[in-house]
């Protein structure tokens, strides 16, 4: 049973509070800010939610919530205040303080136990939110803030961390970026990503806790840096909500007109032009930096045969079926394509030719013991593999015939192998 702190000098509210969650949770009830304070410092810190009252005589709430989160180190424990009018809540800066709400009381019969059980139940994902944020305590309000709406945060310190993650999670909707970051600030970040294909389309709010004209002239920059939204703290939770929530609306429909432009319907894969676009920013990326880059071309071998006897659907199948696999084993940093036809491409970024070979033999094993079923019967196909490495000599098509005449030179001895083209002095050897 999840167990809540309430803490509330007023008998009423106190009486009120648990005939509305007693049926479900587990409660620990205090009729002060200090006697709330002494039980938690004596070591009983095990709650999963905190309901305490702003106004207290002696120690108020918001102390209360400011000794639990610095003192005690409680700083993970989502807690609301309750408070008699809407001011209070900005009155005692709340939002600095690690509240992540604050109810209005009283309370009509009903809605504190619909609050509570839409946070703990809010197993619905609405999206997914990158939220940077150096300064812990804001942080964890936001990202509880946005659980509460059953949107999925996920927390980095610094901007070279969000960059990080971005590279690394596929699934981010939007970004809430602060813009008064330690290293790179959020005008760095903002730039960083919007002129990177891979991540240009993301809305970024970004958010700042200035005051007047420093507010208008950090959203002024915000903006021209290129953020989608801005918000200034401290925030309405509603306001807040709306924003990222509207974010997040125009971020799944960008994403489903980018996934019908950008993939191959067939097999899940970047389509040839997008393929294409890639391995161009890899291309460029390595030239400028020197970093190393490899790149292989698969094709299936007598397809056509697959085709006459198994039918084109069967033909379908084991293409989706080697997508799949392909997909399954390289890095993530790896990239697949579909080339045309039944020909697929990898990017290998930072992988020098002799990787590449040896994870194109690992895909060429993992296609030969492979079995497709189609209509209950077996298929077994094999592949031919080229592999390239970049050369700062050469340009994008260069790199991509010496793959072709490597995959050339697999299927004139026999199919079913890897060949790798040596930069040195052209020529094709198999692996
Ligand atoms: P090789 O070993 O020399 O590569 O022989 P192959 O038969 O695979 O060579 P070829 O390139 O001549 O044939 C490719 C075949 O792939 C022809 C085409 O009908 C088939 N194909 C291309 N795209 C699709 C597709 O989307 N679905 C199906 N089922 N077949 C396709
Ligand atoms: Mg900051
Ligand atoms: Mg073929
Ligand atoms: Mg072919």
């Amino acid at each position: 049973m999840k167990r809540i702190l309430v803490c509330d000098d007023s008998e009423f509210i106190r009486k009120l509070v648990k005939r509305e969650l007693e049926s479900r949770y587990d409660m620990e009830i205090f009729n002060d800010g200090a006697e709330a304070y002494e039980h938690l410092k004596e070591g009983d810190t095990n709650f999963d939610f905190a309901i305490i009252d702003g106004e207290m005589p002696g120690m108020t709430g918001w102390e209360l919530v400011e000794k639990t989160k610095s003192e005690l180190g409680l700083e993970d424990l989502p807690t609301v205040i309750l408070t008699a009018s809407d001011s209070d809540y900005f009155k005692h800066k709340a939002f600095d303080s690690g509240v992540f709400d604050y109810l209005k009381k009283p309370f009509k019969s009903g809605e504190l136990f619909n609050y509570i059980n839409e946070y703990f139940e809010g197993k619905l994902n609405r999206g997914t939110v990158l939220v940077v944020e150096d300064s812990k305590v804001q942080n964890k309000t936001m990202s509880h803030q946005l659980k509460l709406k059953h949107i999925t945060p996920i927390s980095v310190f610094t901007g070279e961390n969000a960059l990080k993650t971005l590279m690394d999670n596929k699934e981010i909707d939007a970004i809430l970026l602060d813009i008064n970051l330690p290293g790179a600030n959020g005008f760095h970040i903002t730039k960083a990503l919007k002129n990177d294909e891979r991540f240009s389309w993301i809305p970024i709010i970004g958010i700042t806790a200035a005051e007047n004209e420093d507010r208008v002239d950090i959203m002024n920059k915000a903006f021209q840096s290129g953020v989608d939204d801005f918000i200034s703290k401290p925030y309405i939770l509603v306001e807040f909500i709306a924003r990222v929530t509207s974010a997040i609306k125009s971020s799944k429909l960008i994403q489903k007109l980018k996934e019908e432009s950008e993939i191959d319907s067939l097999t899940k894969l970047y389509n040839r032009r997008t393929f294409f676009r890639l391995l161009e920013h890899y291309f460029e990326t390595s030239k400028r930096y020197g970093n190393e880059l490899s790149f292989i071309m698969i094709d299936i071998d007598k397809f056509k045969n697959v085709n006459d006897v198994y039918g084109h659907a069967g033909g379908d199948m084991v293409l989706k079926e080697l997508a799949r696999i392909l997909q399954q084993l390289i890095r993530k940093s790896d990239i697949v394509g579909r080339f045309g036809g039944e020909e697929f491409g990898v990017i290998m970024p930072n992988t020098n030719i002799n990787d590449a070979s040896a994870a194109a033999e690992k895909l060429r094993e993992a296609i030969q013991t492979h079995t497709t079923q189609f209509d209950s019967q077996d298929i077994k196909i094999t592949i031919s593999i080229g592999v390239s490495e970049f050369d700062e000599k050469d340009n994008i098509e260069k790199l991509i015939k010496k793959a072709d005449d490597a995959l050339y030179k697999a299927k004139e001895l026999g199919r079913n192998r890897v060949c790798l083209c040596d930069n040195k002095n052209n020529s094709i050897s198999q692996l």
